[in-house]
């Protein structure tokens, strides 16, 4: 049984182009782009375009194109940002945190123990937007 799906949540309103973001890469599947309120410099998200809420609702299919792209993205923040360290992180359920209730992986250019820390204090600070633009276009110029 797949959980129910509500395609008012932020995410649903980015790939539907009534929301901006930072983009990094996208192809037919997936979207990756700067999570606005990053845990450290050069945090994307990816996301399927598949109404997916969590892992367990995602095609096999489309995991495997986010797998995809999420390779691409992290082989671009590794030559960006100047760092071997990368942690995936993916979170199904509010109960268990998740907040966007639309599947999206966080690639996070930072070891985890950090992003523990910091995602319990510092959720709620915005990046600044030209330095999310500035990054998506290192990013996105790395991956093509
Ligand atoms: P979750 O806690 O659900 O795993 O993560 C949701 C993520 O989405 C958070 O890291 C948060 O910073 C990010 N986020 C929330 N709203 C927006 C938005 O409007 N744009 C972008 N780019 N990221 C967002």
């Amino acid at each position: 049984m797949t959980t129910h799906y509500d395609d008012s949540n932020i995410f649903a309103k980015i790939l539907r182009g009534e929301l901006p973001c930072h983009r990094v890469y996208e192809d037919d599947q997936t979207l990756a782009f700067m999570d606005i309120m990053p845990v450290a410099v050069g945090h994307v998200l990816v996301i399927p375009k598949y109404p997916a809420v969590e892992l367990s609702d995602l095609p096999l299919q489309y995991a495997q194109a986010v797998i995809a792209t999420a390779q691409k993205v992290m082989k671009a923040q590794r030559q960006v940002l100047q760092t071997q360290g990368i942690t995936q992180v993916q979170i199904n359920h509010p109960e268990a945190g998740q907040s966007v209730l639309h599947y999206h992986m966080h690639l996070v250019p930072a070891h985890f123990s950090d992003i523990a820390k910091h995602e319990a204090k510092h959720e709620s600070v915005s990046a600044n937007p030209d330095e999310l633009a500035q990054l998506a276009a290192q990013l996105s110029e790395a991956i093509n």
